[in-house]
């Protein structure tokens, strides 16, 4: 607060109202849009340290696999984990929440993974490290090295976390539940008999509604928030590549990778914390959207 507000009464009470509007109707750091918190960040800490524990644990061995490209400043061989630490902390701190209590594992799976969860703990699969690797097409883009490839999934993650995608994706799921529980609770004191039970058979309109609320619940929690999420992940996470100094253009030859594996529907790039949510944009077209975002950061228009 100015100093000269202090002797204003006026300023003290919309001074305490700004603050509840704050916390309540926060800006997102990453787009500047205001949107709802139901939990506060001390919680989605917690939660994000709670679920990182027990999806990772005893999931890999540090020392095991190494890279053959890169070697540390001491000369050996760099470790995956190494190697996903470094890039993660070098994009996490040009991020828009670089105070976040990031955490970068190595996940000994061979599939093609990588996912975020709230607070910014962030897990990549050995498979999809390997598969990185191993990948020596261009797809028309560029080569690119390993740890590029490595920073355009992080950056992507990073944004999830930086956004409070998980954690938003978390509180919808929250409110969602916490409205069809009233909702049920309130067709169950109607039609509940003096022994508390529901008859067998409901009126038919009413079993129709319970239908129609279970199928539209299920669709707003599948649908919109994933894809946006992933859209806006794409592109602030190439942001986040040009400000860290990567080439943003491997954010298309991963899309393109992606859209090489033909799992077009449902990317292997999912987010643990989001997969419930998850209604992935086709790869073919998030490359697309890729290269249009290129286009604004070269003209200077988004940085
Ligand atoms: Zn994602």
């Amino acid at each position: 607060m100015p100093i000269n507000s202090l002797n204003n009464d006026n300023n003290m009470d919309s001074g305490f109202f700004n603050g509840v509007w704050e916390a309540v109707r926060p800006k997102n750091p990453v787009n500047g849009q205001r949107y709802f918190r139901l939990i506060p960040e001390s919680l989605e800490y917690t939660l994000g340290a709670l679920s990182y524990k027990s999806a990772i644990h005893g999931s890999y061995d540090p020392s095991r696999a190494v890279c053959e490209e890169l070697k540390t400043s001491e000369g050996r061989k760099m470790s995956f984990e190494r190697l996903v630490r470094e890039t993660g902390e070098k994009i996490a701190k040009i991020s828009d929440r670089p105070d976040l209590p990031y955490m970068f594992k190595v996940v000994d799976a061979k599939e093609d993974n990588a996912w975020c969860m709230p607070g910014g703990k962030i897990a990549f699969y050995e498979g999809l490290i390997k598969s990185f690797q191993n990948e020596t097409r261009d797809f028309g883009v560029g080569s690119f090295g390993l740890e590029e490839k490595i920073a355009a999934v992080m950056a992507h993650e990073i944004v999830h976390a930086a956004a409070r995608h998980s954690a938003t994706a978390f509180e919808f799921w929250l409110a969602i539940s916490i409205l069809l529980t009233a909702f049920y609770e309130g067709i169950a004191i109607i039609f509940r008999d003096v022994d508390g039970n529901l008859p067998d058979n409901l009126p038919w309109v009413v079993e129709l509604v319970l239908d129609k609320v279970h199928a539209i619940s299920m669709t707003l929690i599948t649908t919109p928030g994933s894809r946006a999420a992933e859209l806006e992940a794409d592109k602030y996470g190439m942001v986040y590549l040009q400000r860290a100094g990567y080439n943003p253009e491997v954010a298309v030859w991963l899309q393109e990778y992606f859209a090489s594996q033909e799992i077009s529907t449902e990317s292997k790039v999912l987010d643990y914390a989001l997969s419930f949510f998850s209604t992935h944009p086709d790869s073919t077209d998030r490359a697309e959207a890729n290269r249009e975002t290129l286009k604004l950061i070269r003209d200077g228009a988004l940085r």
